[in-house]
């Protein structure tokens, strides 16, 4: 580990994934943090329980690899037919290794399923570590229905297949700013924005009984 820096000016992004670096450099920017690639980090597998695990695992392990504070954002597609699969195993759902994969592979999960009922919920969790081991956790979720084939070219992922409530647009439909203002991860980082309106909101000191 280098030298710990507990400034959140300077902030690495802890992913890889080119849809998520977009999403979130465009939702960060109102803040003027400087927003770093992480690089050579290795991310650790993500075989934590819970989104809010894997999250806090990812930024932890590129704050203390680069002594400053890093974001991670872990999230997933959850489909009521399926009893919330593919929830935190979205980004290896059906071990298919790409988006065209698995969105054909979830289409035939609910062929397969006779399923009337396309509800499903995006679900975002967005995790700031800082070097000194202290964490900001924030949530986000959308809810929307599993088309019966793709439609839009924007985002990545699941986007084509899934359609927004309220909106009768899927979420690759959407521009840029209209996506970040529907979507999970858009909810979550609003959730830190406001949080860092003025700044680091002021840490919760625990009490021992
Ligand atoms: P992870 O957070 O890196 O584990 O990956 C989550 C996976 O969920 C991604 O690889 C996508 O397949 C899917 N996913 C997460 N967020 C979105 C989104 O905004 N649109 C479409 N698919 C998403």
């Amino acid at each position: 580990m280098v030298g710990v820096n507990n400034d959140v000016r300077r902030v690495v992004l802890a992913t890889s994934n080119q849809g998520k670096i977009r999403e979130l450099t465009e939702a960060l920017a109102p803040l003027g943090w400087e927003l770093l690639p992480m690089q050579d980090v290795t991310l650790p597998p993500e075989d934590a329980a819970t989104y809010e695990e894997n999250a806090a695992l990812k930024a932890c392990t590129v704050s203390l690899a680069t002594g400053l504070p890093a974001i991670a954002d872990d999230s997933g597609l959850e489909v009521t037919a399926l009893r919330g699969e593919p929830g935190i195993y979205s980004a290896r759902f059906g071990d298919r290794k790409n988006d065209t994969e698995r969105n054909v592979y979830l289409l035939e999960r609910l062929r397969d399923a006779k399923a009337t009922d396309r509800s499903a919920k995006f679900v975002s969790v967005v995790v700031l570590a800082y070097p000194d081991g202290h964490l900001e956790t924030y949530r986000g979720e959308v809810t929307g229905r599993i088309l019966e084939g793709p439609r839009g070219e924007q985002g990545f992922g699941y986007d084509p297949l899934f359609e927004v409530d309220g909106l009768g647009r899927t979420m690759a439909e959407l521009d840029v700013p209209t996506k970040r203002s529907v979507s999970h991860r858009g909810r979550a980082l609003a959730a830190l924005r406001d949080a860092h309106r003025d700044g680091p909101p002021e840490r919760e000191t625990s009490k021992l009984e």
